[in-house]
């Protein structure tokens, strides 16, 4: 059977500080489920767990404690709203969530492609993009050695364009070979970890499209299970959402098999 587009288990909520924004409250959220017929969500607002040292300012705001304020969700007769939350990888490899605290949390996703944040994710003087395409693979095999159970833990975003500033992210990707990513996405899936789409699914290019499935088709050959993530922080950014998630499905040919199911 074809890939149901069923869920989204990346989406903020006013309690991100990149969001604030009062519409992007639980109900909305829900509603857009209910309207959209997804039957699980997650909220995955940003946050570190206060036990992991090293949080930068922007992290120690956004503690396990605050978002938890978003607690208790709201269900529906046909959505399940699980309690997640998007962690980070700093620049010495240490993630923000400790597995204790992954206990509290029904799913968990780990960006390690967060290279904005000069200081705290990279050194500035790791800017160029042969050093951002060895930092991106060095930051996911210590993502694929962290101690997380199996199921709980999605990989997010893993060609989103925070990798390079100045629209060089698809030539970082680009630098990394097939038989890296082969290797990478063959633990991704001994792991049973999941490899989250969210991306466009239109390009300026053919050849920018290949670019950015390249390592998807990979990871599809290598075994991984994939999940849908909007990663929307305003109530307008799920418009076309629905459309982009047939659209991804639809290039890399999936089938339910293809699909990580953290909730069951
Ligand atoms: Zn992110
Ligand atoms: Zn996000």
């Amino acid at each position: 059977m074809k890939f149901q587009i069923d869920h989204d288990y990346h989406i903020h909520s006013f309690l991100s500080e990149c969001s604030q924004d009062p519409m992007q409250d639980a109900e909305h959220i829900l509603r857009y489920a209910e309207e959209n017929g997804l039957k699980d969500i997650c909220l995955t607002d940003h946050s570190w767990d206060e036990s992991v040292c090293g949080a930068s300012d922007w992290y120690r705001r956004q503690s396990l404690e605050h978002i938890r304020r978003a607690l208790p969700l709201p269900q529906s007769k046909t959505v399940r709203f699980h309690f997640g939350c998007e962690t980070d990888m700093d620049k010495h490899l240490t993630i923000g969530m400790s597995p204790q605290a992954l206990n509290t949390l029904d799913f968990l996703i780990v960006p390690t492609t967060h290279l904005h944040m000069t200081g705290f994710t990279i050194d500035p003087q790791d800017d160029a993009v042969e050093r951002r395409a060895a930092l991106y693979i060095r930051r996911f095999e210590a993502l694929l050695d962290a101690p997380y159970p199996q199921n709980k833990v999605g990989i997010a975003h893993l060609t989103c364009s925070l990798i390079a500033p100045r629209g060089e992210y698809l030539q970082v990707i680009d630098l990394v070979p097939d038989a890296v990513f082969r290797t990478l996405f063959t633990k991704t899936a001994q792991r049973g970890f999941g490899v989250e789409l969210n991306m466009p699914a239109v390009y300026g290019s053919d050849r920018e499209l290949s670019s950015a499935l390249r390592p998807y088709r990979i990871a599809k050959q290598c075994g991984c299970k994939f999940y849908l993530g909007s990663d929307a922080h305003h109530p307008e950014d799920f418009e076309g959402i629905p459309a982009q998630f047939r659209a991804l499905a639809e290039l890399l040919d999936l089938r339910e098999s293809d699909k990580f199911r953290p909730f069951g």
